[in-house]
């Protein structure tokens, strides 16, 4: 059974009281998670009771350190229904995993290859391929979204051609919370020949993710969006192509053999992951996903579209707020973005922050985006499962002292701005 409140004493930060006696209320989840005390408690059994490198020793604490360190292969492999642990790469974060694609898969491409990308990616899956057409001279274009806040399939379809070597894209938009559908994507991107990379960064600690079922070659994400700590990344792909790829990074761990004259590399996934790994986080990223499990993906998500039904409702009375989401809320369930033209976003960051609520504001790592939007900045609250209608019920209290003091209610030209926000 899925009860909020049990739940919340997993967690010794949501106690905690800011600017003296203000109850800590965490909205700034797509940014990073909260850390149940489990997870914490991974990190220092690690340190205190079994540390030592992993891979090369042949001492008990070096096979009791590399035994944790390789089960947590299996648990993400349970979590993403992937074939095999080879599939598995740990690497530092989403960006890294990208990144890392973005190099070695590029060794590949020639001038006038193609990678296309949407209008709503986050600067981690746009600046590779930036840093790839640099060295490569590879084109780069992005898929447009409607006025719904929704991936535009037929453009993205007719975007597609023989040259478009990979297809990047977001599962879920950390600014606009859309639910992009992979699997459709995945049959046009098979049919040509593309690969495709998804950034699950989102996506992956709120929902359930079937690797093979998606039909994606590649899947980014972050444990410090999912209960774990950070310094953790993931990046799961398909044997057969990590494989033929080309190393990230050199040096131990991620060779077979070196010589003074050169090297072979080791098999996937170590090939990737040169030196010494983030042992005692990855370890304790494994409790995080055992624990997200064992609460429950489902509950998880009915829960979080719960919230935000209940969280819009009550911000659509402010009608001078542009709310940049799909309209259907299954489509974005826990990320609620919205702004108006006169306050900036960072004021009303600010003003409710002195009532203890944690909200993003700024251009969330989605500049082009925001362009799009018609913004420079814009404010967001995301959920987790944590969060509370209570929680919301005084997140929109604060709201409503931050417009009072700017006396947005009485700008009635304001609702008239509010409607041309988005540029076509
Ligand atoms: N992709 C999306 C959609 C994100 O929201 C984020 C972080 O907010 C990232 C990628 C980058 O994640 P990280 O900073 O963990 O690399």
């Amino acid at each position: 059974m899925f009860d909020v409140n049990k739940i919340r004493k997993d967690f010794p930060i949501l106690e905690r009281k800011i600017w003296g006696d203000k109850q800590l209320i965490y909205l700034d989840n797509a940014a990073t998670t909260q850390k149940p005390k489990i997870v914490i408690d991974a990190i220092v059994q690690y340190y205190e009771t079994y540390n030592a490198n992993i891979h090369r020793g042949v001492h008990k604490l070096a096979e009791e350190a590399t035994a944790a360190y390789e089960n947590v292969r299996e648990k993400v492999k349970k979590y993403v229904s992937c074939d095999s642990n080879s599939e598995i790469v740990f690497t530092r974060n989403t960006t890294e995993s990208i990144n890392l694609l973005a190099y070695s898969l590029g060794e590949s491409f020639s001038e006038g290859d193609e990678i296309l990308l949407t209008e709503m990616e986050h600067h981690s899956n746009i600046v590779p391929w930036y840093l790839l057409r640099n060295r490569k001279k590879v084109n780069i274009k992005f898929a447009p979204i409607t006025d719904q806040y929704e991936l535009d399939y037929e453009k993205l379809e007719k975007l597609i051609t023989k040259k478009t070597k990979v297809i990047s894209i977001t599962h879920k938009s950390n600014v606009l919370g859309t639910v992009n559908d992979i699997k459709k994507i995945a049959k046009l991107a098979k049919t040509n020949g593309s690969i495709l990379i998804v950034d699950a960064a989102q996506s992956a600690p709120h929902m359930k993710i079937d690797f093979s079922d998606l039909g994606c070659d590649f899947l980014a994400f972050s444990s410090h969006k999912m209960c774990g700590p950070t310094g953790v990344g993931l990046l799961v792909g398909k044997k057969e192509l990590f494989e033929k790829m080309s190393p990230f990074l050199g040096g131990g761990e991620m060779i077979r053999k070196v010589t003074f004259e050169d090297f072979t590399t080791n098999d996937v996934p170590w090939k990737f992951e040169a030196g010494t790994p983030n042992i005692a986080d990855v370890i304790a990223f494994g409790v995080a996903l055992d624990y997200i499990q064992k609460i429950g993906l489902d509950s998880i998500y009915k829960h979080e579209i719960e919230l935000t039904q209940y969280a819009l409702t009550k911000l659509r009375k402010f009608d001078f707020l542009k709310i940049y989401a799909p309209a259907d809320v299954n489509k974005h369930a826990g990320i609620i973005t919205f702004a108006n033209p006169v306050v900036h976003p960072h004021d009303i960051a600010t003003i409710v922050d002195q009532e203890g609520i944690a909200i993003r504001a700024g251009h969330h790592c989605a500049q082009p985006l925001m362009k799009k939007l018609g913004v420079s900045a814009t404010s967001r609250a995301s959920l987790y499962f944590y969060n509370t209608k209570d929680e919301i019920d005084v997140f929109i209290g604060a709201l409503q002292k931050a417009f009072d003091y700017f006396e947005l209610g009485a700008c009635k030209e304001l609702k008239e701005k509010v409607g041309e926000r988005i540029s076509k």
